[in-house]
């Protein structure tokens, strides 16, 4: 029996995919940075399938490759080019395994995209915060793989906090089952968060028991124009005093990233008379009713128009008026594809330090390659900035990407050198690989090996992924 008719007789013949046209989608990243090759695509349906695959691949010495919605940003589910690994989608593996309201929690099997999870939540009266521009297709097994953010970090957290329990199926083949809806369990190391944002270096999560909320019964979207970031700054403390919890979305961007989407997207266009140089996005969230988040969201919205930190405002009527509004504000990650490539930073600094950062190193940049342009947005609430850079006018793509390694170590130096991350969100990939090792300690860095040999001694988990040999 070939290995290929020993995967098929796990999962069936019509889900171990080698033609070259089927597995191509696979096999390229959602950037198209990375494009690797595989044995096979092999999809299960079960954790039991997922088991004996991973089995096989321990018994093999096959590298295996985790994917769910492959729109990772860092190179993570694509495969390298030596073809020996399998590529094991988790997509089939869909099923919602239990909705508990009372406890407030939801069973998702890794493949579930999170857009249905939500859904199934918001059926039960429910809100599973997690959110993110590419919700459509990303999965829960990549939200979790990759400790997710996206736009209400602020308020619920990013993914490792919206989650209670994991079933994981380890390198070995065994299966872990940690699927457990408790808020408190003081019984031993948190297994639990070594898998997430481990991004399938240490094993395959298969099922995750989730937060949910009680759902907000009003909300208001409000764009607001500023002069500057540091008025978004201060607009953020007052927002975060005046309205508390209530504050559950803080996003920003700059002039130049709505001219972006307003170039590639027909239709999308900014609601205001004049140009400004930063717009807020900003979402509250509220269990009373419509009436007293209008009167919150007017009180600041007035003040801070009196005080000037805000020069125009626009709030949604309708909940049409409010997708429009977080349309702009999520278009324009796939408005810069369309415009080209361009080198994009995921950094975190402390929220205090936002405006020395950005100053800083903007102006580093223009002395160091003249006319690069910043698309600089992000979850300002958070202290996260994507802080992406396009060429000059005029640059060639080839001569621009060359200049890539230079441009990361002057953003990343600077990251650091405020006390910040280099990667806040997305995570490491192979993209950041080597990077991220300049900035961790060797004790951190050691670590992390120690865990990798421990959990995957054979070394067939994602290998090349996250941290190097
Ligand atoms: C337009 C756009 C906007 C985005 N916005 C955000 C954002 O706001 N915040 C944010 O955090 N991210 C964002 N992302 C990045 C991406 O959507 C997230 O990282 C998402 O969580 C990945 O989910 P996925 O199912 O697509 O994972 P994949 O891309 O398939 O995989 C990501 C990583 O997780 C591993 N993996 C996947 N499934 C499993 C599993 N079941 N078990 C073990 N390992 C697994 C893969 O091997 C890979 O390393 C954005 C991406 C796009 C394209």
């Amino acid at each position: 029996m070939s290995t290929m008719d020993e995967l098929r007789g796990i999962v069936g013949a019509a889900h171990v995919l080698t033609d070259a046209d089927a597995v191509a989608p696979y096999l390229v990243d959602w950037r198209r940075r990375y494009v690797g090759r595989a044995q096979a695509v092999v999809s299960p349906a079960t954790t039991e399938e997922v088991a004996r695959i991973v089995a096989w691949c321990a018994q093999t010495r096959t590298p295996v490759v985790p994917q769910g919605g492959n729109t990772g940003l860092v190179g993570g589910a694509t495969p390298d080019d030596s073809g020996r690994a399998i590529l094991l989608s988790l997509k089939r593996m869909q099923r919602i395994r239990a909705v508990d309201p009372a406890n407030n929690t939801l069973t998702a099997e890794a493949g579930c995209v999170l857009l249905d999870v939500q859904a199934v939540a918001r059926a039960h009266d429910r809100l599973f915060p997690l959110s993110l521009a590419a919700e459509g297709s990303a999965t829960i097994g990549g939200n979790l793989s990759t400790n997710a953010g996206g736009i209400q970090v602020l308020r619920y957290g990013n993914a490792r906090e919206l989650c209670l329990g994991l079933e994981v199926v380890l390198p070995s083949g065994d299966v872990w089952d940690g699927v457990r809806g408790l808020r408190k369990d003081n019984t031993g190391y948190d297994l639990r968060d070594l898998f997430i944002g481990a991004e399938g270096t240490l094993g395959v999560i298969t099922a995750a028991c989730l937060k949910t909320f009680p759902l907000p019964r009003a909300q208001v979207t409000a764009l607001l124009a500023v002069p500057s970031l540091r008025a978004a700054l201060q607009l953020l403390e007052d927002a975060q005093g005046r309205c508390g919890p209530t504050l559950t979305a803080f996003e920003c961007f700059s002039d130049f990233c709505l001219a972006l989407v307003e170039r590639h997207f027909e239709g999308r266009r900014s609601p205001f008379a004049e140009r400004h140089p930063h717009y807020v996005l900003m979402e509250l969230s509220d269990h009373e009713d419509q009436q007293h988040v209008t009167t919150l969201a007017e009180g600041l919205i007035g003040a801070a128009m009196e005080s000037g930190l805000v020069r125009d405002a626009v709030v949604a009527q309708s909940v049409t008026q409010a997708r429009a509004l977080w349309s702009l504000r999520e278009s324009i990650s796939e408005a810069q594809t369309h415009e080209g490539k361009n080198i994009k930073h995921d950094i975190a600094v402390p929220i205090s330090s936002i405006t020395r950062f950005v100053d800083a190193t903007d102006a580093l940049l223009q002395q160091r390659f003249p006319g690069a342009r910043m698309v600089t947005f992000g979850h300002l609430g958070d202290g996260n900035l994507h802080y992406n850079v396009s060429p000059p006018v005029g640059m060639d793509e080839a001569s621009f990407l060359a200049r890539q390694p230079a441009i990361y170590a002057t953003v990343h130096d600077q990251a650091h050198a405020f006390g910040g991350s280099i990667s806040a969100e997305h995570g490491i990939g192979q993209l950041k690989r080597d990077e991220n090792a300049r900035y961790k300690s060797a004790v951190e860095l050691q670590l992390m090996k120690t865990l990798k040999q421990a959990l995957d001694p054979l070394g067939i988990m994602n290998p090349g992924k996250m941290i190097g040999s």
